[in-house]
């Protein structure tokens, strides 16, 4: 009793060990059912006779491990369904790191911490993804580490965050997102500050050692660390802190032989560095499309996502309330810093920033940090952020600007950071 497809419909047939690859096309919706057996999209298992719907420009691969009919609704820009995946090599991986999860268990030592590494648009948060999925759908409870500053699988662009992982990916809209931890970077390529971009991956590996420390599932269930795709020079010297900050167990670099040998050679023997190919589904993404996924992020996060709706407050908040920082310092040759004052120091400082008209339209995180406590000035730089607002508008004569806030006044905090990232609110 195979339900027919409506009107508009494809139906495709997968053979086992396939998967069908469709993208959306810029202003539609395509709806994916699953019809007969056994399907999931990255890791999160399908009901069947469910009508899943992905917005415009998602490009999504259904895989089945044991063969399946899916239908498709709506307007794809491609949709064909592909032999050739690497889903075997990954489900190995998954099945390594759960053997490894198991040892942690029987010995009472520490789950496995991954790093996921590779140039831009090879699948790392997809593979991330997968994997955290593929744990959790086993009953462990790895954490997620987000050091994606441009494309946050987690909070909104410019941030680093973990996440305790609790249940499957939804398919349509991701990981749950439920009190991440979430440290503001400030701007969407770790190059623009190194420095704090370093600090930083070392405060989330303190707070996770921390965690482990106290909860056994959290120990156990290990982390998988999603990276930049800048992997040359100082990215490099990023992604070897990281390894050595969260002292990583294995290294999975996607489809970057070179990487791979440089990793090889530059991190302690017993760290397992791996190499896995792409999935030839992955889709190169344009600048002009990275840029419009950070800014759909921003929207969801004050918007909400399809059907939970989030209704903003916006309101005025004087400049003689709040203090405005940036951090970090343009950087000045070492011959004229202050004596013993390194170039660090200035990557590091918080800088205050006069609030004025060019304030508008620029993200701020409000910082964790007590009021005062920038007196630590370390204080602010490393505390947490507990949420976000947009400058919508400033009045300079009256000396408040208005903004975007998901909750009502007052702030809960006055400490503020700048971003260098923008958001335009069309509502
Ligand atoms: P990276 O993190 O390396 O930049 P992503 O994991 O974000 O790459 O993948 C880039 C894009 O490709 C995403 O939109 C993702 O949904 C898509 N994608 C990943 N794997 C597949 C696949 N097998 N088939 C189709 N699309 C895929």
């Amino acid at each position: 009793d195979v339900p027919v497809p409506g009107a508009g419909g494809t139906r495709f047939d997968l053979e086992k060990e396939t998967e069908l690859r469709f993208e959306v096309e810029a202003g539609e919706r395509v709806q994916l059912e699953l019809l007969t057996g056994l399907a999931e999209v990255f890791g999160s298992e399908l009901n069947r006779n469910k009508k899943y719907t992905f917005g415009p420009g998602s490009k999504i691969a259904v895989f089945t491990w044991q063969g399946c009919g899916v239908c498709l609704y709506g307007k794809t820009e491609v949709a064909y369904v592909s032999k050739d995946t690497p889903m075997l090599l990954y489900l190995n991986t998954h099945a390594a790191l759960e053997q490894m999860r198991r040892l942690a268990e029987r010995d009472n030592e520490r789950g496995p911490r991954v790093m996921v590494v590779g140039p831009t648009d090879v699948g790392k948060s997809t593979v991330c993804r997968l994997l955290l999925s593929y744990a959790v759908r086993l009953g462990r409870r790895p954490t997620l580490v987000e050091l994606d500053v441009g494309q946050s699988g987690v909070s909104v662009p410019g941030t680093m965050s973990a996440l305790c992982i609790e249940r499957p990916a939804d398919v349509e809209e991701g990981f749950s997102v439920q009190a991440p931890l979430v440290f503001h970077f400030g701007s969407t390529s770790p190059g623009t500050n190194i420095k704090l971009y370093n600090k930083l991956t070392s405060s989330l590996a303190e707070v996770f050692s921390q965690r482990c420390e106290v909860n056994r599932k959290a120990s156990v269930g290990g982390c998988i660390i999603n990276t930049c795709g800048w992997v040359k020079g100082s990215g490099y010297q990023a992604l070897v802190h990281c390894a050595s900050a969260f002292e990583v167990d294995v290294v999975l670099v996607l489809d970057q032989e070179r990487l791979y040998n440089e990793l090889k050679r530059d991190l302690p023997h017993f760290v397992r560095v791996v190499l896995l190919p792409k999935s030839g589904g992955v889709v190169e993404r344009s600048k002009e499309c990275r840029r419009e996924t950070r800014d759909e992020k921003i929207r969801e996060y004050f918007y909400g996502f399809r059907g939970v709706s989030f209704y903003p407050h916006a309101f005025d908040v004087r400049f003689s309330d709040v203090r405005i920082y940036k951090i970090g310092a343009p950087s000045i040759p070492d011959s004229c810093l202050p004596l013993g004052m390194s170039q660090d120091d200035t990557q590091l400082k918080l800088v205050p920033v006069t609030p004025g008209r060019d304030l508008t339209h620029h993200v701020l995180s409000v910082s964790c940090a007590e009021d005062g406590e920038e007196g630590s000035r370390r204080g602010v730089v490393e505390s947490p952020v507990c949420g976000f607002i947009v400058v919508t508008a400033v009045d300079t004569q009256a000396q408040v600007m208005t903004v975007l806030s998901p909750a009502p006044r007052p702030l809960p905090r006055h400490t503020l950071l700048i971003m260098d990232i923008r958001f335009i609110d069309l509502k």
